[in-house]
């Protein structure tokens, strides 16, 4: 009990020396949007510039015994956290000046997730032993999103604002690898272009629309649909193995379409079965595409498993 004790105040005692010496950060923290911190390598004590209390959800704590799995940081993702620990236990092997760096979330004032980054220099070194490792943080939420956005923006079919075709097919190769069953779907739009040539190409366009929110009320949201091609879709159905699903979908689609009054719209569709059918995209697709096929040969508006 009584080395519990003693070792409580020296811990109190290290944060409120850091807490001294960091006080010079703190007026430099004082003109800047950054956040400043040192971590003391012998006592592993972590400390921010005050700036952190104003940004973060922090409840005004900015010192940190971060090997201390009852003191967690409440204010860093919980994921985040821990490769902050991790970046913050190598650091101590690493050469002094090198700079190592991090992406964390913080949760700010809102309780929202802000992408800050994290770099770090180990400042000291005595007798072949790391003693302070000193790091800021910078906002990158703003070139975060703006990153996103260009990424959805180059994913998405802008007619239509589902995946392109690129988008899609990484995505469905994506989900393959965690997926143990699902259903591919090749959907087409059968005489398309008689649609376009008797109402007009703005008129096709607004079919195309039409049928993209068809597919996407028939699908659930965590199925993948894309536009692959003009007037072709295709739609991952992931985790079931019940073929009466896939086949209740297709006919439930179908009678979706049909329901359309500004013209008659129906559609042909091909379905392969993951893994029975191909245990890879491509032989997925070349098998959904071939079911395809076989509707449009037997005369279209219908579906094929
Ligand atoms: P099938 O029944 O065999 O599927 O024949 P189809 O008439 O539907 O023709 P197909 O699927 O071979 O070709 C699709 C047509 O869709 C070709 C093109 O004129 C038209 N199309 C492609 N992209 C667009 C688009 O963005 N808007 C419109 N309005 N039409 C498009
Ligand atoms: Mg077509």
């Amino acid at each position: 009990m009584k080395h519990i004790y003693r070792n409580q105040k020296k811990l109190k005692r290290q944060k409120r020396r850091l807490s001294h010496r960091s006080a010079d950060y703190n007026l430099l923290s004082y003109f800047s949007d950054t956040i400043l911190f040192e971590y003391d390598c012998d006592s592993n004590i972590l400390i921010f510039t005050s700036n952190i209390t104003k940004r973060f959800h922090s409840k005004g704590n900015r010192a940190f015994q971060i090997l201390n799995p009852q003191e967690p940081m409440e204010m860093i993702h919980p994921d985040d956290a821990v490769l902050l620990r991790k970046l913050l236990k190598e650091a101590k092997a690493m050469p002094t000046g090198q700079i190592h760096s991090v992406n964390l979330r913080f949760v700010d004032k809102n309780g929202s997730y802000c992408w800050m980054l994290c770099q770090i220099q180990l400042l000291e070194k005595e007798q072949g032993k790391a003693r302070k490792i000193v790091g800021k943080l910078s906002d990158i939420q703003e070139q975060r999103l703006k990153e996103q956005r260009l990424i959805e923006k180059a994913s998405i079919d802008s007619m239509t604002g589902i995946l392109n075709r690129k988008a899609v097919d990484h995505q469905i190769a994506d989900r393959l690898v965690s997926a143990k069953n699902g259903f591919l779907f090749m959907i087409d739009i059968d005489n398309f272009k008689a649609l376009n040539d008797t109402l007009g190409h703005a008129a096709g366009d607004e079919a195309l629309i039409h049928f993209t929110s068809e597919i996407k009320n028939n699908f659930r949201s965590e199925d993948l649909i894309g536009r692959v091609g003009g007037d072709e879709f295709i739609v991952f159905m992931t985790d079931t193995d019940s073929e009466q699903a896939a086949r209740h979908k297709a006919e439930q689609l179908l009678s979706r379409i049909a329901k359309w009054e500004k013209a008659a719209l129906s559609a042909s569709i091909g379905i392969a079965c993951y893994p029975k059918d191909g245990s890879t995209y491509e032989e997925l697709y070349e098998a959904a595409d071939a079911a395809m096929y076989q509707v449009k040969q037997q005369g279209k508006n219908g579906y094929c498993l």
